[in-house]
């Protein structure tokens, strides 16, 4: 009895790193302009140690979704609450903010100073810690993405993903619990989107760190362990990858492009041939032909 036990155990220890409950937020509005909602009634819940993605056209709602995380913005109706704090009160604010680091889509953005340690070191500093420990978690957040040789240069000749990884590790100097990318491989090239994703993979196994990583990179929602489908200000899809890119036809409503492995089984599906949907990797579509070829 001792294994289901410790599963129930696990399952209780369990915590829910972020929970948005029935949330809607709308911007300002200038006077005359109709005011919509940009988060229109979202509810889910955020598992420590989960890795999510979050998909979605232009405008449905995506980064205002993010910035409520961490009580950058508050909603209007609803609530949020970070490993069980209220992000409306205002006396935690600071813990919620530094319980979620935000990462951006531009790294040049992201840089305050012109020599590295100086630019992991701006968050700590802020924190008012002391010198020991604000080298401690420079050290460490630099060995965290790959960039500890790198220490003392100025990271504006750096590549775009070397800039990302670095952005990533001023978050990691403030220790939070959850890192939330908000489209933060979209300005970068094949192999510097490979780099900022093999870090965040590496720190949710390793660490147990929480990750949402907004994307439209469709192999990258692919790795994550649930992607969650935005739509005009509501949450239109809440699944495992797979199940989602199975719904094929559907997807195009949200400007979802799935895989090309997965579009090519669903064509030979849909040609009569016995192959199911959801297939994303090609060795798996290969099977699957095989498979089919050798009933008929
Ligand atoms: P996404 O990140 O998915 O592209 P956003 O959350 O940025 O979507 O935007 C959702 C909606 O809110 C859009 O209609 C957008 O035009 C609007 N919006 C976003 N930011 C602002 C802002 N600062 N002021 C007014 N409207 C905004
Ligand atoms: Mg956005």
């Amino acid at each position: 009895m001792i294994v289901p036990a410790a599963a129930l155990w696990y399952n209780i220890l369990r915590m829910t790193a972020i929970k948005v409950d029935n949330v809607y937020y709308a911007y300002e509005t200038n006077e005359g302009e109709e005011s919509r909602f940009a988060v229109n009634g979202v509810s889910l819940e955020i598992e420590e140690g989960s890795f999510v993605a979050v998909a979605g056209h232009n405008g449905s709602g995506k980064s205002t979704l993010a910035r409520l995380f961490n009580g950058l913005l508050l909603p209007d109706k609803g609530s949020v609450t970070v490993f069980g704090t209220d992000t409306k009160d205002e006396k935690n604010i600071y813990k919620v903010r530094s319980s979620v680091g935000m990462v951006f889509q531009n790294p040049d953005n992201q840089m305050v100073a012109s020599v590295v340690e100086d630019d992991i070191a701006f968050g700590p500093e802020n924190l008012g810690l002391p010198r020991e420990e604000i080298i401690r978690r420079v050290d460490k957040a630099l060995e965290q993405v790959g960039m500890s040789e790198y220490r003392k240069s100025t990271p504006f000749r750096m590549s775009g993903g070397q800039k990302q990884r670095l952005a990533i590790a001023g978050v990691l100097a403030i220790r939070p619990k959850v890192l939330v990318l908000d489209e933060s491989t979209a300005m970068l090239d094949p192999k510097g989107r490979r780099e900022v994703m093999d870090v965040i993979h590496a720190l949710n196994k390793q660490e147990n760190m929480t990750v949402v990583h907004i994307t439209h990179y469709m192999e990258e929602v692919l790795e994550a362990d649930r992607v969650i489908v935005m739509d005009e200000g509501k949450i239109a899809l809440d699944d495992a990858p797979r199940a989602v890119f199975a719904r094929g036809e559907e997807l195009k409503k949200y400007k979802l492009a799935p895989p090309a492995v997965t579009l090519i089984a669903h064509a030979l599906a849909r040609h009569g041939a016995d192959i199911p949907c959801g297939i994303t990797g090609e060795e798996e579509l290969e099977e699957a032909i095989c498979r089919s070829l050798s009933k008929i």
